[in-house]
């Protein structure tokens, strides 16, 4: 039997290896266009950024030891161009010499991967602009970089390769921007477990733009502009292209064989195509996923290779072996993140009307009294009728891939959770718990179907309305004040039996805790005692927050620098204390939120006044935390690192009474503009340059007529209500459509105004604003405000932050000037 292969990468490879142990005798012959067969294209990213050292590493097998071994004809840098079917023949050009011949087969394999997409934008062919997906490509883009030495580069499109080369560019001391189309990285995870890596992101000083997408390249002699479709521009001096791939399926749809509605080569069970005698594996083929029932792609070399042993062994020994389809198990290194998944989302679940419920459970990586556990984040996916797990997403630092892949093998294996609760894994303290993660989440969807607990998930919190529900805080009181949800009440756990009057009978009562835990044991309490409408809110405080925040970070790098709490600043950062100090370690590693803070509070009790704390965590809230702590203690926050997973903070004692808040000079000056006309806007920002080019904290307050000014000039499209249309339609839609407050004249007024600035060389509203903005001047819009006129965060200025009266009147403590515009 004589077969030929086409690709000798992952599935062509592999396919060729199993023929031959499975048959000494048949003749096998492997075409490949590139020069290298069999290599790790896995690697590529790494080889790049330098963690693989030695190109040599990345060849699995060289065209010789390969042929040798097997006793495989490999044919490199021949095309196969055509296939004739009913032939049985295909046509070949020899890519070296240019001789083109035909190739008999009794048995063709079809491997040819799949490539990546270059939309046809102006300006793509630019020098600089890179795809990859080969060794060549590698070569490519490695020596652009040692030539270049570029020091700027793009990432567009934040898949999972997206974000290794974002990653390894980085690594290699280059300011790296990722631009991402979708509201969210890496689209197989749901958003709450992406906006994950979005913080964790921000924090390794990589600039990201997410919902927008490239519209142009622009290449000048010295510059390579990306021009973004919001009309922003990005220089760069280097741009990896990752935003997808499509299956190569040229060749069969030639050569007349079915293409999916994918657009995948079409395959039945045997990975045979629409011709019995032409098999196809890897990324160019379509299968049935198994989930969802519908025919899709899987990019993955897993996949890859398992389907190249099924068609060999198919191909000798009859089509006795069953492709059972890819739940698409992947895994990622994002900087110190690992972030896996299996199965679907609830996205594409949503997506395919699959009803089904999901849960988020925060548990960690060992156990917690022994050094080092660090939390990660587990979200499933489930049928509400029988439990069978649908899908798993895994975020966080360690012990991710082994809880990813016990989630894998129950979903293969059409398992449920009630399978995830009964696992039984490996356990000693430094390597999980009695209860490993993948259990917990497992009792608690259990818990769920049973009826136990009734959950919300932190997006039906934000559709709510207020007055639907009652929300209540269930952690300490300690906790509460660090930082909670808007509306929500403080009832600790403890308390609840006490104070069972407040909680009403005739209301939702959503509960929410730090992760979840407590909130359960809160409806637990509150259900056994007669209250029925109570919701627990799936992954607690920690999942909300992480998904409310801001998600993306842009322009980092325009004079910009991250702050110690991971805020962007504008201007220069402040140089660091070098004075040797003593400082006294304090080890809070293991202890899930509010342990580590409780644990810095007692050590704040012994320490002596002035004192230096320098105290590890595990918790990444505790970034977050510790900041609010010494804000309301009035102690001194010094420095804030993150390394490992660990958040490292330096704290000083600054007072002798604790909890006593600092007295702060109050010498700032706040502004609350409430009035969009021209005259009045002009005013606010040339008092508020003026205090700031004196030295004075100067905070803006945006509130209602005010929001106008501060509009983007262009907006990204937002779906609003029929009050919102109204007073979109009715008001300004930024600063350049202000009108004078007195001789207006239909807009006359406003012209002659600005013209006559013109003229006399003042600067414009919009250059004042842009000054405020590099003077580092607070703006903070109301969001009272931004609610009642139906304006989003998206149409504001990026710089912007929204803040509720509290934070204005917080600013207006610290300040001795108060101005009402
Ligand atoms: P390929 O391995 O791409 O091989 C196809 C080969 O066919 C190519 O070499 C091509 O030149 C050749 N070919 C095509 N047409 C013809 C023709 N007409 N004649 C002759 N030769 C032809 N997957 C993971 O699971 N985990 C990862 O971490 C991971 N990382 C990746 C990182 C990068 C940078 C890339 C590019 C891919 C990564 N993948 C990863 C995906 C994985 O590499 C692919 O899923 C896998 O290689 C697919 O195997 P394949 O045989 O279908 O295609």
């Amino acid at each position: 039997m004589k077969i030929l292969i086409v690709g000798g990468v992952a599935g062509g490879a592999t396919t060729a290896a199993r023929l031959r142990r499975n048959d000494e005798n048949c003749e096998i012959v492997m075409f490949e266009r590139g020069k290298y067969i069999s290599y790790a294209n896995c690697g590529l990213p790494y080889y790049i950024g330098g963690t693989i050292q030695e190109r040599e590493k990345l060849f699995v097998q060289t065209p010789e030891a390969f042929g040798k071994r097997f006793n495989i004809d490999i044919r490199i840098m021949s095309e196969v161009t055509a296939i004739d079917p009913e032939k049985k023949e295909v046509r070949v050009k020899n890519l070296e010499t240019g001789n083109i011949y035909q190739e008999q087969f009794d048995k063709l394999v079809l491997s040819p991967g799949a490539e990546p997409l270059r939309p046809n934008l102006p300006g793509i062919k630019s020098e600089g602009i890179f795809t990859l997906r080969n060794v060549n490509d590698t070569d490519q883009i490695k020596e652009f970089i040692e030539s270049r030495k570029p020091k700027k580069a793009v990432v567009v499109g934040a898949g999972f390769i997206g974000l290794e080369m974002a990653e390894n560019l980085h690594k290699l001391g280059m300011q790296v921007t990722i631009v991402e189309m979708a509201e969210q990285v890496m689209t197989p995870l749901d958003y709450s477990m992406a906006s994950l890596v979005h913080q964790h992101l921000k924090t390794k000083n990589v600039e990201f733009y997410l919902k927008d997408g490239v519209s142009r390249f622009e290449k000048t002699e010295s510059k390579l502009s990306i021009m973004l479709m919001s009309g922003r521009k990005i220089e760069s001096e280097l741009i990896i292209l990752s935003i997808g791939v499509r299956p190569e399926n040229q060749l069969a749809q030639n050569g007349g064989l079915t293409i999916g509605e994918s657009g995948g080569i079409f395959v039945n069970e045997h990975l045979q195509t629409s011709h019995p005698d032409i098999y196809a594996v890897g990324d160019a083929i379509e299968f049935t996923n198994p989930i969802t029932g519908k025919r899709g792609i899987t990019y993955l070399a897993g996949s890859a290779n398992k389907q190249g042993r099924i068609a060999a062994d198919n191909i000798i020994f009859g089509n006795t072996h069953l492709y059972k389809g890819s739940i698409s198990t992947a895994i990622a290194k994002v900087f110190d993140l690992t972030v896996a998944s299996a199965g679907v989302s609830g996205r594409t679940l949503k997506k395919e009307q699959i009803p089904y419920i999901s849960s988020i459970t925060h548990s960690s990586s060992h156990a917690g009294y022994y050094p080092n556990a660090i939390p990660m984040t587990i979200k499933i996916v489930f049928s509400p009728e029988n439990g069978r797990l649908f899908g798993a997403q895994v975020v966080g630092y360690e012990g991710v891939d082994k809880r990813l892949d016990l989630l894998a093998t129950v979903i293969k294996n059409n398992g449920t959770v009630y399978d995830l609760t009964e696992i039984e894994h490996a356990y000693a303290p430094p390597y999980s718990s009695a209860k490993d993660p993948v259990n917990i989440a497992g009792f608690v969807a259990e818990n769920i179907l049973k009826g136990k607990v009734k959950i919300a998930t932190w997006r039906n919190l934000i559709n709510y309305q207020q007055n639907d529900f009652i929300l209540v805080d269930v952690r300490t009181h300690d906790e509460f004040q660090l930082g909670t949800i808007e509306g929500a009440i403080n009832i600790p756990l403890d308390d609840i039996r006490q104070r069972l009057n407040e909680f009403p009978k005739n209301k939702k009562i959503l509960i929410f805790c730090g992760v979840g835990l407590r909130g359960y044991l809160a409806c637990r309490i509150l259900n056994q005692l007669g209250f029925e409408d109570v919701y627990n809110l799936s992954g607690g405080y920690k999942t909300y927050e992480f998904a409310v925040q801001k998600q993306s970070n842009e322009d980092i790098y325009e004079n910009n620098y991250i702050g110690i709490e991971d805020h962007i600043y504008q201007g220069h950062q402040p140089i660091k204390d070098t004075q040797p100090k003593t400082v006294t370690e304090l080890d809070a590693c293991g202890l899930q939120c509010p342990g580590p803070i409780m644990k810095l509070k007692s050590a704040f009790e012994e320490a002596t006044p002035k004192q230096i704390i320098r105290v590890s965590a595990t918790d990444p809230a505790f970034g977050k935390d510790v900041q609010a702590w010494c804000k309301v203690t009035g102690n001194k926050l010094i420095e804030i690192q993150l390394l490992g997973g660990k958040v490292i903070a330096t704290v000083q004692k600054e007072i002798t009474q604790q909890n006593t808040k600092q007295v702060i000079p109050a010498n700032g000056k706040t502004l609350i503009v409430f009035s969009d006309d021209l005259d009045k806007a002009l005013a606010s920002f040339v008092i508020a340059n003026g205090a700031s080019a004196m030295g004075k904290k100067v905070t803006m307050f945006f509130t209602f007529w005010g929001l106008n000014i501060i509009k983007k000039q262009i907006k990204p499209h937002v779906n609003r209500n029929l009050i919102a249309k109204l007073f979109d339609f009715m008001l300004p839609s930024n600063s350049t459509k202000l009108t004078l407050s007195k001789m207006n004249m239909l807009g006359m007024g406003s012209k002659m105004m600005r013209s006559i600035m013109l003229k006399k060389n003042i600067d414009s509203l919009e250059n004042l604003m842009l000054q405020a903005k590099e003077n580092g001047i607070e703006m903070i819009a109301c969001n009272m405000s931004m609610e009642v006129m139906g304006i989003s965060k998206e149409e504001l200025l990026d710089h912007v932050s929204i803040g509720g009266v509290a934070s204005y009147l917080e600013r207006a403590e610290e300040a001795n000037v108060n101005l009402f515009v």
